[in-house]
């Protein structure tokens, strides 16, 4: 695995994956949180708004209670059970009149006789004969509907010094309570307050529009078997905060469930299930795209970081590859920014290459100074191996080889070329007379005059003691045959001087020449030879040139 890849994922593991964990637990708490809130939000105004109910009733109430406790109005209600007279009647109206000024919410007053009977009401109230038996008892305020018109209203008896004179019912209007399901604050888009008491048959009957249904007030109701839609639960007198419940139209709802025990009334404050989701859902949203974006810096940060780190080495390693692979010494490339041990590393790998360099340098010029020697002592140990000490002339060794080059060369094109012997005569005699030097002296003037006699394409060498042999390649016979006869002349001009005396020399000349379909230098060699012995035979100091029938 490479540094940068084990980093980036070490940075990952280390960085972006608990953040990713953190974020994604925090985005599921920040859901359920937000559900709870929503619950405890539900909760708290729906106990404000049964305080405010009870709050009106309790007005309500007190204003009953005011009007209940008028004398004037219970003593000429009495008088007027006793008389039935007009002049009490009307004493009455008025007073009900002035007792309902200034009381907008209040909307109308009734009163009855002991027996129940109508007596006289206020303006706007509903056309009553009598009152229900029920009725008679002091009873709490209770809604009821009117010609299509919802009202509060509570009937109380009147009494006189202990004994029933009558009955007052005050109606009130409901414009509180419509007011306060008007107010929707804090229940969001789908919110609403639903506001039921029981009727005849124990089911919910709202007592207030719905949103959903406007017209829903004392005609909408809801079955007491469905148990589970918070209208329900509030009427069975259950204070709780519901999720998941099924509302009156079916939908899921977050609800809040109050009892006002006072009234017998179930009062709801709900909220659609799938708002509060939206919510959680753009909450989580928006989370999700942060979480993104942080676990995608980290991710940037962490490559970013990894090759920081990585890459400085990667150059390092691509370098020394180089060096392996292609063996330059170069200095590594320059490393300005990084990390510190990096920037070190580099400086002693410049060094240490410096080092090598300057090594290198002065190995090769051992090198150089080696091979210098080693050709001079090549050259020097060929020199001695080809050459005649004596008289510099190339040795039968060389000879040898070049005459079996020439033989081969001469077989492959099919050329001429002579080989001949030469020897000094009398040679035995020189050095006996003169001395052993000064025999070395005329072979190496011998020596000198063959060389300065032939062409340089001409080979000449010593083979023995007195004898020497030139070979001659891609010569005609005749041409031959003239110049080793002036050769031979010239030679015998050389003079020498040994204790003040003067001495010339000779030499015999033996001389053969290849023959296309020759298959062996030696037999060339051996007419040569049989040729100079002919000569020397002869009487020395002559060409002889082999002719086959000599010495056949
Ligand atoms: P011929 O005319 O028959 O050739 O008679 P020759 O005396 O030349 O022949 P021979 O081969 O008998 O004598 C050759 C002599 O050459 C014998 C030897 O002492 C002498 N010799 C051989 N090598 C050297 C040398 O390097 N230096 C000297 N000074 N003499 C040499
Ligand atoms: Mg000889
Ligand atoms: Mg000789």
């Amino acid at each position: 695995m490479k540094l940068k890849h084990l980093l980036i994922a070490t940075f990952i593991v280390v960085t972006a994956l608990p953040l990713f964990i953190g974020l994604y637990s925090l985005n599921s708490y920040t859901g359920v949180q937000y559900r709870e809130q929503v619950k405890s939000n539900l909760s708290a105004i729906s106990q404000i708004a049964k305080l405010r109910i009870l709050a009106g009733v309790e007005r309500a109430n007190d204003n009953v209670a005011q009007i209940a406790s008028r004398t004037q109005l219970r003593r000429t209600l009495a008088l007027w059970n006793n008389t039935q007279e007009t002049p009490h009647q009307a004493q009455i109206t008025r007073i009900i009149n002035d007792a309902a000024i200034d009381r907008s919410y209040l909307k109308s007053i009734g009163v009855f006789d002991s027996q129940g009977q109508f007596v006289t009401a206020t303006n706007g109230f509903e056309k009553l004969d009598s009152l229900a038996a029920a009725q008679f008892e002091d009873r709490p305020i209770r809604l009821e509907q009117h010609n299509g018109r919802v009202q509060l209203s509570r009937v109380a008896p009147l009494l006189l010094d202990g004994r029933l004179v009558g009955y007052v019912k005050v109606n009130f209007s409901t414009q509180f309570l419509n007011q306060l399901v008007r107010d929707r604050t804090g229940l969001g888009q789908t919110g609403e307050w639903l506001i039921a008491m029981q009727d005849s048959n124990g089911d919910a009957l709202f007592a207030t529009p719905l949103k959903y249904d406007p017209k829903a007030a004392f005609a909408r109701t809801v079955s007491f078997t469905e148990g589970t839609v918070p209208i329900i639960q509030a009427l069975s007198g259950n204070e709780l905060a519901l999720e998941q419940s099924p509302d009156y139209r079916g939908v899921p709802v977050l609800a809040s469930t109050r009892y006002i025990e006072q009234l017998g009334w179930g009062l709801v404050a709900k909220m659609d299930e799938s708002e509060v989701n939206a919510m959680v859902y753009a909450n989580r949203t928006v989370i999700y795209a942060a979480e993104l974006g942080i676990v995608l810096m980290a991710v940037i940060v962490g490559i970013g970081l990894s090759i920081y780190i990585s890459q400085p080495i990667e150059n390092l390693k691509s370098y020394i590859e180089k060096v392996t692979h292609e063996g330059e010494l170069s200095d590594p490339p320059r490393v300005t920014r990084g990390w510190q041990e990096v920037r070190e590393l580099t400086a002693h790998f410049s060094y240490m290459m410096r080092t090598l360099r300057a090594l290198n340098d002065n190995l090769q010029d051992k090198i150089d100074e080696r091979t210098a020697e080693l050709t001079k002592a090549n050259a020097l140990l060929e020199k001695t191996a080809n050459q005649d000490p004596l008289t510099n002339l190339f040795n039968r060794r060389f000879f040898t080889l070049r005459f079996e080059q020439e033989l081969d060369r001469s077989s492959r094109y099919g050329c001429l070329f002579a080989l001949v012997l030469l020897d000094i005569d009398y040679f035995k005699q020189i050095n006996d007379q003169w001395g052993h030097d000064m025999g070395d002296e005329v072979l190496k003037e011998v020596a000198r005059f063959l060389l300065a006699s032939s062409r340089s394409s001409d080979l000449v060498a010593r083979i023995g003691g007195e004898e020497f042999c030139i070979l001659i390649p891609e010569c005609e016979q005749d041409k031959v045959i003239v110049y080793l006869e002036r050769l031979r002349c010239d030679l015998t001009e050389l003079n020498f001087t040994a204790k003040d005396t003067l001495f010339t020399i000779s030499a015999s000349f033996g001389v053969a020449f290849y023959q296309p379909g020759m298959d062996s230098g030696k037999i060339l060699l051996k007419q040569a030879d049989e040729a100079l012995y002919d000569a020397k035979r002869a009487g020395r100091n002559q060409v002889r040139i082999y002719q086959g029938e000599l010495h056949a």
